[in-house]
């Protein structure tokens, strides 16, 4: 089977590797059929992040299902499923208690499309191996466009929960999303809108994503100086600088929900921010079990991630169409089941 192998700085290969096994009677094989580039995909192929190439590129995809284990119920040959970005087990205390980001089964950040937690293997490779099936895999609703929902592993379901917590806790919420990577602002935008916000404003200096902004629904025209009158921020950016203005222009009470991965230690307005009793939420998102409600808002039309996704690819477009600027990506292939 190919897998698609970030080898350095700029490096993206098809590489031929030995089709994984079922390892255990909780597992399983799937075959991603439609894999969306992450927003921090590119930065990964760039080698700008802290992690360390070689590794299989890929943590977002919708994939069918070729072989379960024995004790495997929820799935069976031929399913089509949202695969999770993360590996976990499901019934140890921390998967228990909702905190899948922190399984002790598997080791500590294990996940698809990064070697942080050893190698799982990429989403875009054309068979994954899924060591807890139940637990990880989410069944598509008959009917649902896998391409408009290749990105609920991660970014599409991130941005809802986001967006959604800190406005389903507040009375016409008034919300910010400061914009900055390829696909996450745009979405916040469509999740906050689908949410209920009272308004929606977006920030980003780039055209491209503040016209697929506005047709999400957000106001872009802001005052050069933002004041302190919103009730949510959603931070989606990169920029230190941008975060900052975000956090600066929380009302009283207000949430931050940061969801841009900044490596460095950005300077954080702490003192403001006491003196308006607002919170800051960072957290890499445990997406499965908001992964149905997702389906929901893209089946009746409340969102639209494809918004984000213009270019839809064959595998063999794959590499040279990952690194172009801007939007999200998605490379397809053919079903097999
Ligand atoms: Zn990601
Ligand atoms: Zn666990």
């Amino acid at each position: 089977m190919k897998e698609l192998i970030v080898h350095g700085p700029g490096q993206l290969q098809w590489v031929e590797a030995p089709s994984p096994s079922l390892s255990g009677p909780r597992s399983a094989l799937v075959r991603p059929i439609a894999s969306a580039s992450c927003d921090l995909d590119r930065r990964l192929i760039a080698g700008v992040t802290p992690f360390k190439p070689p590794f299989a590129l890929g943590h977002e995809c919708v994939a069918e299902v070729l072989e379960v284990g024995d004790e495997v119920s929820s799935v069976r040959r031929g399913d089509l499923v949202s695969v999770p970005w993360k590996i976990a087990c499901g019934s140890c205390p921390q998967c228990l208690a909702g905190r899948a980001t922190a399984c002790t089964t598997v080791p500590p950040h294990a996940a698809y499309g990064v070697p942080a937690g050893g190698h799982w293997g990429g989403l875009f490779s054309e068979v994954v191996h899924v060591p807890f099936a139940d637990a990880m895999l989410v069944p598509l609703p008959p009917g649902l466009n896998p391409l408009a929902v290749a990105s609920a592993s991660d970014n599409l379901t991130d941005a809802w929960v986001a967006a959604s917590r800190p406005i389903a806790a507040r009375e016409d919420a008034r919300v910010l999303v400061v914009g900055g990577t390829e696909s996450l602002g745009v979405l916040a935008v469509q999740m906050a809108v689908a949410a209920g916000a009272a308004s929606v404003d977006y920030l980003d200096d780039n055209e491209y994503r503040r016209d697929l902004a506005v047709r999400s629904g957000a106001k872009v025209e802001l005052d050069k100086v933002l004041d302190e009158r919103y009730d949510v921020v959603v931070s989606a950016t990169r920029d230190p600088q941008a975060l900052h203005r975000g956090l600066l222009a929380l009302a009283p009470g207000g949430h931050c929900s940061c969801i841009g991965i900044i490596f460095e230690d950005p300077k954080i307005p702490l003192f403001g921010m006491y003196l308006r009793d607002v919170t800051l939420s960072v957290g890499a998102c445990n997406v499965r079990p908001h992964i149905p409600t997702v389906f929901d808002l893209v089946s009746s039309g409340r969102c639209d991630p494809l918004l984000v996704s213009p270019s839809v690819v064959s595998c063999d477009e794959a590499t040279e169409a990952l690194v172009q600027p801007l939007a999200k990506c998605i490379v397809v292939r053919e079903r097999i089941t």
